[in-house]
């Protein structure tokens, strides 16, 4: 990787070269998971392929099953520690992304408060529902 490398002075980057140390707890050809270095909980993890891209919009197809696969890997070891957890992915500043090289959070819940919790949800209108159908709709000829 040349300095130039817009991934060069990424930190999963780092980690993944061996540059940067981690807690490794699954390696396979094209992905990594290790220990969050500040975990909401014990047992935090982080799932990440191991070519740079910036979230999952952005890895190549090949990668989908080969990465899902590393999820799901994960996921079983990690009912060792809690029989649930949350899996997410922030995309995005706004989403909360501070690393922007994509990776799955695998977050053991051992019955602390929902972190995800929102306290005053609203329920879908029909009329936004629709807009957001439209939005959202396959992209195509037109
Ligand atoms: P996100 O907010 O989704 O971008 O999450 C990035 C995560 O990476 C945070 O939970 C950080 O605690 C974690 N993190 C940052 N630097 C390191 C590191 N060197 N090793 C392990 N985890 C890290
Ligand atoms: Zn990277």
């Amino acid at each position: 990787m040349s300095p130039s490398d817009p991934a060069s002075d990424c930190i999963f980057c780092g980690i993944v070269a061996g540059r940067l140390p981690a807690y490794v707890v699954y390696e396979d050809e094209r992905n990594l998971a290790f220990l969050d270095l500040f975990p909401w909980t014990r047992g935090h993890l982080l799932i990440v392929p191991k070519a740079h891209v910036d979230r999952l919009r952005d890895l190549p197809e090949e990668s989908h099953a080969p990465y899902l696969a590393a999820l799901v890997e994960v996921c079983r070891r990690v009912e060792r520690l809690a029989p649930d957890y949350n899996v997410a992915m922030n995309q995005g500043a706004r989403a909360g992304q501070i690393v922007f090289h994509l990776h799955a959070h695998v977050i053991p819940r051992y019955g602390e408060e929902n972190p995800f919790a929102v306290p005053h949800r609203q329920r879908l209108e029909e009329a936004d529902a629709r807009r957001l159908i439209e939005l959202l709709r396959p992209p195509g000829p037109g």
